[in-house]
Parts: structure tokens; sequence; C-alpha cells
């Protein structure tokens, strides 16, 4: 009979680094998104061109999209060489397709951003000072959210606070995916075994310095929302109850 490995000392030290072949990586999820990616795409590139760094690769994750999205997304990949995209087989939701473009992207630092520019591609900028101040998550908080019902502002605010309350992990208010990661992150995220994903609460769990730059929530530029309340309770739950 073999013994057992023993257990792991040490953690974080386990990890290896990553020798990342970008500065920074973009990855963005895509549901039908036809009627954004290229505002999105132009937005972007204007950004990131005007960062302090020499490379950065955009990952583009179609998620079973039944427009065209897909023909899109590869488009841009026959003119500009920093464009990757990986194209799911179908929907699996939005935490899955955040999860392969982390597992697949090389960058340093890495940025998880909405399609539908709620998340405005500017605050990258903001995004990337705080990370070269020595953070290693900094993520985008909401100050106003325009151009959403009443109930939809109210569900989420509750939604926020009761997981808090019932985790013992401070999962930070009014924050989505919209956030800038360290590889370090990333790669403590590949390791983590959670079958069901929920990215800003792991997120939240790691560690780290962490901080946030606030933004005003633009409404959603053109298509239809592919999270319904539902979705979101689901996927908050369902985490919070590995904690227990
Ligand atoms: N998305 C996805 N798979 C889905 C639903 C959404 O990849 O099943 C993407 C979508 O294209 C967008 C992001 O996830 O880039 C956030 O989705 P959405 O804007 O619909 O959510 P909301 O802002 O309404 O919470
Ligand atoms: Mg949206």
């Amino acid at each position: 009979m073999t013994p057992p490995n023993p257990p792991l000392k040490g953690r974080a030290k386990k990890i290896s680094y990553f020798s990342a072949a970008m500065d920074l990586s973009v990855i963005i999820p895509i549901y039908n998104e036809e009627a954004n990616i290229g505002l999105l795409y132009n937005r972007l590139k204007g950004v990131l061109d005007g960062l302090p760094i020499e490379s950065y690769e955009m990952v583009f994750i179609n998620d079973g999209s039944r427009d065209a999205s897909l023909a899109l997304i590869k488009g841009l990949t026959v003119t500009d060489k920093n464009v990757r995209y990986i194209d799911f087989s179908r929907n699996f939701g939005h935490q899955v397709a955040v999860t392969a473009g982390l597992d697949a992207c090389i960058g340093n630092a890495v940025v998880i951003i909405d399609a539908d520019l709620q998340d405005p591609p500017e605050l990258i900028g903001d995004l990337y000072a705080k990370h070269k101040e020595g953070y290693q998550v900094v993520y985008a908080q909401r100050r106003s959210r325009s151009g959403e019902s009443f109930f939809k502002k109210f569900t989420a605010k509750m939604f926020y606070r009761i997981l808090a309350r019932i985790t013992s992990v401070n999962i930070p208010v009014d924050t989505g995916d919209f956030r800038l990661i360290d590889r370090v992150i990333v790669n403590i995220l590949k390791e983590m075994p959670e079958q069901q994903k929920y990215l800003r609460g792991q997120i939240a769990w790691i560690g780290f310095n962490q901080i946030a730059v606030e933004y005003d929530r633009d409404e959603r530029n053109a298509g239809e929302t592919g999270y319904t309340f539902k979705k979101m309770m689901r996927l908050g739950i369902r985490w919070a109850y590995g904690l227990f």
C-alpha cells in the first residue's frame, strides 16, 4: 500500500510562476454580442494601444452564440494579431467562459470585461495604474448603475449584502467580474478545484493586496442580457454552499 501524499505546506509557495509572454491579457466572454463587438474592439484597442505596455492580447470566448459573433471575432483575428479566441460547442455560461479565458491567456496582468460596454474599457488605464502600484487585484466598483430597473438594482444590492452575511468571505459589494488580476491570482484560480466557479467570491477569498477603483456603470450598449436574476442567485448560492 502506498502512503498518502503528505499535506501541502505553505500552499501559495507551491505555485510556480508562469513565464508570461504578454504584459496584459483581456478576457471577453461573448454570448450573442454581434451588435457590440465592433465598437468594443475599437474602444479596447484605443485604450490598450495607449497603455505603457509592450504587448497585449484580447481573448474572446464565444459561449455558444447564435448570432454572427463568431464570424466577427474571426474577422478580427485576420487583421489583428493581438486577438485570439476560444469557440465553445454550446452555451456553458459566463463563469465557464471566463474560466476558459483565464486558462488560455498568457498575460502578466489579466483584465476580465463584459462585451456589452457596461464595463467601460477606458477604466482599464486606471486598473493598470493601480496594479503597477503593487495591487494584485484591482476591482471596478460601481458608483451608479444607469438604465437598470429599480428591481434589478435592489435585488443586486440585497444579493451582495446577503452573500456577505452568510459567507465568511468578504466579497466587495457592487462589484462584478470587471477587474484586473495579477498572474499570481490567475495561477491560484487555476489550482482551485471548484466545479461551480464563482470568480468574484474566489478572488476575494484568495487575498493578497486588493483595491477598488470606482466607476459609473453604463447601460448595455445593444442586445439583451444573458444573465437573469435566477442565474445570478443560483451562482452565488451554490458557491456559498461549498463554504459551509
Ligand atoms: N455571457 C456569456 N455567456 C452567457 C451569458 C453572458 O458569455 O451565458 C457574457 C455576455 O456576452 C457579456 C457578459 O457575459 O459579455 C455579461 O453578460 P450580460 O451583459 O448578459 O449580463 P448582465 O450585465 O446583464 O449581468
Ligand atoms: Mg451586461
